[in-house]
């Protein structure tokens, strides 16, 4: 009787096959102390999910102004920038959205790929609302990609704690 074939202990925990050697589990259960193991919780995603939120809301909020604000301009600038106005203010909502989403996750710490890339996407955003309203002189425009400016440390912070995320 010999047990030379079987080179792997089943975790208590999970129920995986862990190699011999292994001393902790994909699960985070320690082998040697028979304990599950807490991830450490950070205030990096939570600070990151605020300021994703806080963006977000102020984006939303612009879209709404933007509206108001090129709603009150003369008839013939409205009639000639209809098309990008409109553009922009369906970018500003959407980036606004997405801003909400993405904190959501990093307050929840889930989908931290998705966090990040949906991060970066916003950033991207801003920059394309800024870069375009600054070459058509589209006056308040500018200053509604600032909030992309919250989401330079938001990504950072995401992209540090990454082991807090599902
Ligand atoms: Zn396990």
């Amino acid at each position: 009787m010999t047990e030379s074939n079987f080179s792997g202990k089943i975790c208590p925990n999970c129920g995986r096959m862990n190699p011999s050697t292994a001393t902790i589990c994909d699960c985070r259960y320690d082998f040697e102390t028979g304990v599950v193991l807490t991830v450490q919780t950070t205030w990096k995603p939570t600070t990151a999910g605020i300021l994703d939120i806080f963006a977000g809301i102020l984006y939303i909020f612009w879209s709404y102004i933007s509206w108001s604000y090129y709603a009150s301009c003369e008839p013939s600038y409205i009639e000639r920038m209809k098309a990008l106005l409109v553009l922009m203010h369906i970018l500003l909502a959407v980036i606004g959205g997405l801003a909400v989403v993405v904190g959501g996750y990093a307050l929840k710490r889930k989908k931290w790929r998705v966090t990040l890339i949906g991060s970066i996407c916003v950033v991207l955003g801003s920059l394309g609302i800024l870069v375009k309203s600054s070459i058509t002189s589209m006056g308040l425009l500018p200053a509604f990609a600032l909030p992309g400016i919250l989401f330079i440390p938001a990504i950072i912070l995401t992209a540090l704690s990454k082991n807090e995320f599902e």
